[in-house]
């Protein structure tokens, strides 16, 4: 595995392993890996001939500086990690050669950001399209894999690469959780000791709201009761609990096959995501 940080050295080593044939995976990453990140290189490994992990922290993704400042930071540990798995590259470039100075470009995927976590964190999904619209077309991927944990992240990408006929197959990759049901997040590391012995009231709630709801019981009173569950665990906030179409990610006040349970809430200042199918 050799971690290279400049584009033209990435792009020689890609146009060599296409002269010889070979397929190429990508996924896209913040660092602070964890086994979520690595059930995706794993993926990736089963159906390309050559892997790259890119590691950059997205400064466009951030809507608050302090939480940009606070993201765990852990190169060396990361590639220690991945070295055993058999990728080929990990891309980390500097946020001066991602952005350089001029830089004016903005993908945004309208409608589909304007909702969920786009509805709180203003700017977040337009700093996703960007970069990963840009490291897309900097390793020139066949496939690109990514976890359905984001997922309102999945489906803006899947959205932008299509209108943008970005040559690139997206394939969504299923949540992994830890053993008490809270999904895998490089945030989680932040979680105070007691604080993460909370936080799998999350998923524990939305499971039980998801049974009621499946069984056509009210979705008001059953998102109601999910978040006095979430709160009563310590949760300060509830900041959405919503049933929405997986994919258009309209608004649902029923189960349906496509429907799925969206939620995000604050621990000890810390924001968690999580999401389930209904069916
Ligand atoms: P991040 O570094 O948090 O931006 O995540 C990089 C990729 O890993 C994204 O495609 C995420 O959706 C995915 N990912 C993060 N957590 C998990 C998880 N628990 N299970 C599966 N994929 C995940």
């Amino acid at each position: 595995m050799r971690t290279i940080r400049d584009l033209a050295v990435l792009r020689t080593r890609v146009r060599d392993w296409r002269e010889a044939g070979e397929s190429v995976a990508v996924v896209p990453t913040m660092g602070a890996l964890h086994e979520g990140h690595l059930s995706l290189v794993a993926a990736a490994k089963a159906a390309c001939d050559r892997v790259i992990v890119t590691l950059f922290v997205n400064p466009k993704q951030f809507n608050n500086p302090q939480d940009l400042a606070r993201y765990p930071r852990t190169e060396a540990t990361d590639a220690a990690l991945l070295q055993p798995l058999g990728i080929d590259v990990l891309f980390a470039p500097e946020a001066s050669a991602v952005y350089p100075e001029g830089f004016l470009t903005k993908v945004t995927v309208a409608h589909l950001q304007d909702v969920l976590c786009g509805a709180h964190r203003p700017g977040h999904f337009d700093g996703v399209a960007t970069v990963v619209t840009k490291l897309l077309l900097m390793t020139g991927a066949d496939i690109a894999f990514f976890g359905e944990k984001d997922w309102q992240q999945l489906q803006i990408i899947r959205r932008l690469v299509e209108d943008l006929n970005i040559p690139v197959d997206v394939v969504g990759c299923p949540t992994l959780r830890e053993k008490d049901g809270l999904a895998m997040s490089s945030r989680n590391q932040r979680l105070s000791k007691a604080d993460r012995a909370r936080a799998p009231a999350l998923h524990a709630a939305m499971a039980e709201a998801a049974v009621v709801i499946r069984a056509a019981g009210d979705v008001a009173a059953a998102l109601s009761a999910a978040r006095g569950a979430i709160l009563k665990a310590g949760f300060a906030e509830v900041e959405y609990l919503e049933l929405r179409h997986s994919a258009t990610l309209e608004p649902l006040d029923r189960a349906a096959p496509e429907a799925r349970l969206f939620a995000a809430a604050w621990i000890g200042g810390v924001r968690l995501i999580d999401n389930i199918a209904l069916f």
